[in-house]
């Protein structure tokens, strides 16, 4: 006999299950929203976005001023001087199925590039603020320039703006969130539809009828035996990036009731971070502590290599925001896991504000360096070397675009932004994998019904964000976690309050 009963449970407190609440209660249901973390830790990966970037389509300045606030405060004049190139669905969809290799599923692509704007319009007229994204802008002839990555705009306050938002907007509506319960098992009825859920919570272990259930409960990024399994040996002793709460439990228990699984379950984003970061959680779950992130994008501007003094990858490839995803994978194939990242004194200063807090080994010849490393300096000097003949400079380095200034003669080749490794001090950081979330989930369909393994929907269950399968496969251009969230969890949550029982 069940405790409670609500029209629809969402699982989870992140950006896609918020945005499924909030839908849901929008489409006239009663919603109660289950999330396992204590209030410290609420919100799931979403919080722990700290820029929190937003890719979507946009025709550029004219829409985004339509809502992104921080542009409407602006002087005219400021904003005259800006070049921000719009993002049309065609190159959205393009990139997306250009990092996955053709793989993500045509239809769910296409609703992630089509519905990112109206589904950011919708937020905005919720209560959500916007701002510009600098990130990677730089400012030539008086002129700010935009990189052509897609990107321009991030939640005020990042993941954890984001997620206060969502929560105070809940609140207002008198959506309830309920912390520290966890959710168990899916109910079903004797035809397998979902009719509600068991929870572990503050009054012990009790039942919750529903008319449905939406999956909103992140990967399985934060459980070692789960990756291990998964991804392969090595990945269990992996460093995770976010929530120590996505532990694959709102997969595991949509299996367990015949759910299809879906994607890209041996691989997963895992990006370049700081070697000393911890082996949780970054260092920002505290608002206060967001400036000491680990993050470690700057490798387009040097050279990597690993501990042998061997570069193994084209640091050039494209821009960080469509290979960093991929990254993680490659390093940890390294002898140790371990790989270092080398400037110069024409590029040590041109990375990003992350490095701020960044231990340096610091050198004035290449040799000195790699002993201070302990890297054989025969060998980091070889690599240098080499490298630094292979560069062909034919053309000023252009970090807005990729400006094809390349090596030849070389491998792995650098394809842009390739300069030689030549004016002293020479700067080496070490880096390591940092794992963000998993690609493995459970196969919907655009109205994110959860299908069975006999290519049914289950009745009654809907998946979004982090557990939807099908969306990223190898790759991930950067910026899509969030809206990938907010686009199927608005869908999940409106069908979930419409859908006939
Ligand atoms: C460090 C970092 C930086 C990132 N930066 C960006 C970025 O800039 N842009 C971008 O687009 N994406 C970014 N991402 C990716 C993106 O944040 C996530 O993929 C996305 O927000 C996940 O949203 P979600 O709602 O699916 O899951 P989450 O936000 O992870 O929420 C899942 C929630 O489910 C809860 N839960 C788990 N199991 C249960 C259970 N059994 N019962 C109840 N609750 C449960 C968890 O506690 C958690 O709160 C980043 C991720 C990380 C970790």
């Amino acid at each position: 006999m069940a405790n409670e009963s609500v029209d629809v449970v969402v699982a989870g407190s992140g950006n896609a299950a918020m945005a499924a609440a909030v839908a849901a209660h929008e489409a006239g249901a009663r919603v109660l929203v289950l999330e396992k973390a204590p209030y410290s830790h609420r919100g799931g990966n979403s919080r722990f976005s700290s820029g929190a970037t937003l890719r979507h389509a946009h025709n550029g300045i004219q829409d985004l001023k339509g809502y992104v606030h921080s542009l409407q405060t602006l002087p005219a004049s400021e904003v005259e001087s800006y070049d921000i190139p719009p993002y049309p669905k065609d190159v959205f969809y393009r990139d997306l199925m250009r990092v996955t290799k053709g793989l993500a599923d045509p239809d769910l692509a296409a609703l992630l590039v089509n519905e990112s704007q109206p589904t950011l319009r919708w937020m905005v007229g919720l209560g959500h603020e916007l701002e510009l994204l600098y990130e990677g802008t730089v400012v030539v002839g008086g002129r700010r320039k935009w990189p052509a990555t897609g990107l321009a705009a991030h939640p005020k306050d990042g993941g954890a703006g984001l997620i206060d938002s969502w929560l105070r907007i809940a609140q207002q509506k008198g959506i309830e969130v309920r912390l520290e319960t966890r959710v168990t098992r899916l109910l079903v009825t004797g035809r397998n539809a979902v009719c509600g859920v068991e929870i572990l919570g503050a009054q012990g272990r009790q039942e919750i009828s529903s008319k449905a259930v939406v999956l909103a409960c992140g990967g399985f990024e934060a459980n070692p035996q789960a990756r291990a399994a998964h991804l392969g040996p090595g990945w269990d002793i992996a460093r995770v990036r976010g929530t120590r709460y996505n532990t694959g439990e709102g997969l595991w228990m949509a299996l367990a009731i015949g759910a299809q699984p879906a994607g890209h379950w041996s691989s997963l984003h895992c990006s370049t971070i700081d070697a000393n970061a911890p082996l949780m959680e970054g260092k920002y779950l505290q608002f206060e502590n967001r400036g000491t992130n680990t993050n470690r994008k700057g490798w387009v501007l040097g050279i990597t290599v690993n501990t042998l003094g061997q570069r193994y990858f084209d640091e050039g490839e494209h821009f960080a925001n469509y290979t960093y995803a991929k990254t993680g994978p490659m390093m940890l194939q390294q002898p140790e896991g371990i790989v270092y990242q080398i400037y110069d004194a024409k590029t040590s200063n041109l990375v990003s504000s992350e490095y701020q807090h960044q231990t340096w080994v610091v050198a004035d010849t290449i040799a000195d360096l790699a002993q201070k490393l302990e890297i054989h300096p025969q060998a980091l000097e070889k690599t240098v070397r080499e490298f630094n003949a292979a560069v062909v400079e034919d053309r000023p380095l252009d970090r807005t675009i990729c400006d094809g200034r390349h090596t030849e003669g070389v491998w792995p080749p650098k394809s842009n932004w390739a300069q030689k490794i030549d004016t002293p001090p020479y700067k080496a950081c070490a880096v390591t994998a940092g794992i963000t979330f998993t690609y493995g989930g459970l196969k919907v369909n655009p109205r994110m019904q959860v299908f069975d393994v006999q290519e049914s929907p289950i009745p009654g269950l809907y998946a979004a964000g982090e557990m939807t399968g099908g969306f990223f496969y190898h790759n991930y251009p950067s910026g899509s976690g969030i809206p990938r969230g907010f686009v199927t969890g608005r869908i999940a949550g409106g069908n979930a309050a419409t859908d006939p029982s």
